[in-house]
């Protein structure tokens, strides 16, 4: 698969009054989507792919808390402090704090390029909280892509992940392993796994989707907004389908 050129998303990880320094181009017609799905379904190389072809911004709150822990700022007594203890532990960060996150960063919901939330909304308070922001704003949901995987396989696909710890490129160490074992093909990088991605916290992370998660489905179904697209195969073919599931307005 070819590497994709990362979209500037300052504005995004940083909040507050940070703006992205290369904002999407305006879009006459801009996509507004939310990918669902348990995880490890391959949701966030979807809106990669997703994101280029649509040009519409990928907003993962998974990768903010990671640039958070990256950044290395904040106080482990601190409102992220604790939410980083739960992402490792894998449990779901408390809705208060993941919604304040949100709110500094409601411009990214209007951002001109449209947007893919990826991991976001998790709870049905957080979905509720996300229809009320968008009313607020007068911003229009299209769809919510559910990617739908037997649980057996999606238990497999987890554990065997390893993630450029420079460039984050994904590899599986069965099904797309690297060159040269424990080295990133695209960038030289060292592959690591990622803490939630260890057999532990991947059960714990199970069970919360079941409980929180999986009831967004139904929400969304009864908004009429839900889509249903399989995520076995190749990264490739699942985004086919995504694609044409989203029918006409897609540009050639
Ligand atoms: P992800 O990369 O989306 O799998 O997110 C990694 C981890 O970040 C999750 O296991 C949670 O601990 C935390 N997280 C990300 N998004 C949310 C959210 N919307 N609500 C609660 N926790 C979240």
């Amino acid at each position: 698969m070819p590497m994709i050129a990362a979209r500037d998303r300052t504005a995004w990880l940083e909040g507050g009054t940070a703006r992205c320094k290369h904002p999407a181009p305006r879009k006459e017609d801009p996509f507004r989507l939310i990918l669902l799905g348990a995880p490890g379904v391959g949701k966030g190389t979807q809106a990669e792919l997703l994101s280029e072809r649509l040009g519409a911004c990928h907003l993962s709150t998974g990768d903010l808390f990671r640039f958070a822990k990256n950044s290395g700022c904040c106080e482990p007594d601190s409102a992220m402090g604790h939410a980083l203890q739960c992402m490792q532990r894998g449990e779901l960060v408390p809705d208060d704090v993941v919604l304040a996150m949100i709110m500094d960063r409601w411009r990214c919901l209007r951002c001109r390029g449209g947007f893919l939330l990826d991991g976001f909304p998790r709870t049905v308070p957080q979905a509720e909280a996300l229809e009320s922001l968008l009313r607020k704003h007068s911003v229009q949901l299209d769809a919510v892509l559910n990617y739908e995987m037997p649980i057996d396989e999606i238990v497999c696909r987890l554990s065997g992940r390893r993630t450029c710890s420079s460039c984050k490129a994904v590899f599986h160490v069965e099904t797309r392993p690297p060159t040269s074992n424990g080295i990133c093909d695209h960038c030289g990088g060292t592959l690591i796994q990622r803490d939630d991605d260890r057999p532990e916290t991947i059960r714990v992370r199970m069970q919360i989707y079941e409980k929180s998660t999986a009831p967004l489905i139904e929400l969304y179904r009864e908004r009429g907004k839900l889509i249903r697209v399989s995520a076995m195969g190749l990264p490739e073919q699942i985004f086919e389908r995504s694609i044409e599931s989203l029918g006409e307005r897609v540009q050639p």
